[in-house]
């Protein structure tokens, strides 16, 4: 049997082969250690975007661990060779490491959401997890000017964890540009999981997402977000003209 690759290139985005045990061991590892690591739950519409913008492109290229986030992405890597069981979410990440942050006593800090839900987020996550120390939590609404303010906030309060629910691409950006200024040892953006852990926007049913039908069932609850899940078809067409390309002997996309 041929070796797993350990990282592998979805249409010029490195995308590392690790399932969520291990994302949360090597998370847990730069929370402790002092290189500020960024992490980045790698979705259809992000490896799209990255196409278009450089920064975004250089960002993900940066990062210090790229999980698989969609049943896309998770699709296009198998093809690639890649072994995964599963896709790594944000969500199921912020779970497992405010368990294990808990036990280790690493204080956390959730930024992001409409105002009032990191903070009611942090409250939910402290009573799920007995001795999770939250460091501090803040909305995602601030102006651009209060950007560095913030990182400064976080150091302060000595996050070792730093999660961020801007929404993609604006975490990955903040997070590039202030995670080190923040100290925190690991970043990652996390989307809408505070959302979800206070339960304004539900996730899908357990055979919703065995089905990776869970795109579909966000779907039927915010229709406005058709226009964003077209990335999917397109993320398919690019990936296989970019197969037909290498099968000619041509370079895959850089
Ligand atoms: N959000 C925010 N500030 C903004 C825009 C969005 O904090 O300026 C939050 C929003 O409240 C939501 C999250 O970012 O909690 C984005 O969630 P979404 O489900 O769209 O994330 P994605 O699908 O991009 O992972």
């Amino acid at each position: 049997m041929t070796e797993a690759p350990a990282s592998v290139e979805v249409l010029g985005c490195r995308l590392d082969c690790v399932d969520i045990d291990e994302a949360t061991a090597r998370m847990l590892a730069f929370a402790r250690g002092n290189r500020p690591a960024q992490v980045v739950t790698l979705g259809t519409e992000m490896v799209v975007a990255a196409r278009r913008d450089p920064t975004f492109r250089a960002t993900l290229a940066a990062s210090a661990l790229n999980v698989c986030d969609t049943v896309g992405v998770l699709w296009a890597a198998r093809r690639r060779g890649a072994r995964i069981a599963a896709r790594v979410t944000g969500a199921e990440l912020l779970e497992r490491l405010c368990a294990a942050a808990a036990k280790e006593a690493l204080p956390i800090y959730l930024l992001g959401g409409a105002p009032g839900v990191a903070i009611e987020a942090a409250q939910r996550l402290a009573e799920r997890y007995p001795g999770l120390r939250v460091a501090g939590a803040a909305d995602g609404y601030f102006p651009a000017e209060r950007a560095a303010t913030l990182a400064e906030e976080i150091a302060r309060s000595g996050a070792r964890m730093l999660f961020v629910g801007l929404g993609s691409p604006r975490q990955e950006l903040w997070l590039a540009e202030y995670l080190a200024a923040s100290g925190a040892g690991v970043g990652i953006g996390v989307g809408g999981a505070f959302d979800a852990v206070v339960g304004r926007v539900p996730r899908a049913p357990e055979r919703w997402q065995r089905l990776n039908l869970e795109w579909l069932y966000r779907l039927l609850r915010e229709p406005h977000r058709w226009r964003r899940q077209l990335a999917l078809p397109h993320f398919v067409a690019l990936l296989l003209i970019d197969e037909v390309r290498a099968s000619l002997g041509g370079r895959r996309t850089p």
